[in-house]
């Protein structure tokens, strides 16, 4: 983990706390590929570092966006995301190191389903067209719904 995700206790201890605004570069926190999405850019990290009893409270407010694949026809789009977290790190010890907190709290706003637009036509399941762009003109047969209770019956 980059240096730039570093904090000194002492300064923290000494200052009574510590607020700092970081861009954090996708490659720092996520030095493997995640599955099924990638950082846009940056994440804005805000942090705020208070000092309590014999620990130091972090205060950690994300934001950046994922680029994700459409779930229907996949077609790659961004989705935002803001987050926010919280972590205690002793005060004997010589830095804190930021990077896995915004690192899992990126992680926790990976869409898992996802839409490129609330109406995408997705694609068709006989040839494999985006019907986004214009209608394939395959005849899908819609499943009847009577053959379902047929078969419930065994006739
Ligand atoms: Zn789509
Ligand atoms: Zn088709």
């Amino acid at each position: 983990m980059s240096d730039s995700l570093r904090f000194s206790v002492t300064e923290i201890r000494e200052a009574g706390g510590l607020c700092a605004s970081l861009e954090v570069e996708p490659a720092l926190i996520f030095p493997e590929p995640v599955p099924n999405a990638a950082l846009a850019g940056p994440v804005a990290a805000e942090l705020e570092f208070s000092v309590g009893g014999n620990r130091i409270l972090l205060q950690l407010r994300i934001s950046g966006s994922w680029k994700t694949n459409c779930s229907r026809c996949l077609a790659e789009h961004r989705v935002d995301f803001a987050a926010s977290a919280e972590e205690t790190y002793p005060l004997d010890q010589d830095s804190v190191d930021v990077g896995e907190e915004v690192r899992q709290a990126a992680l926790l706003e990976v869409p898992q389903r996802s839409l490129c637009r609330a109406d995408c036509k997705g694609l068709c399941p006989q040839c494999g067209k985006d019907l986004n762009a214009e209608p394939c003109g395959c005849v899908v047969k819609p499943p009847s719904p009577f053959a379902a209770l047929k078969k419930l019956k065994g006739s």
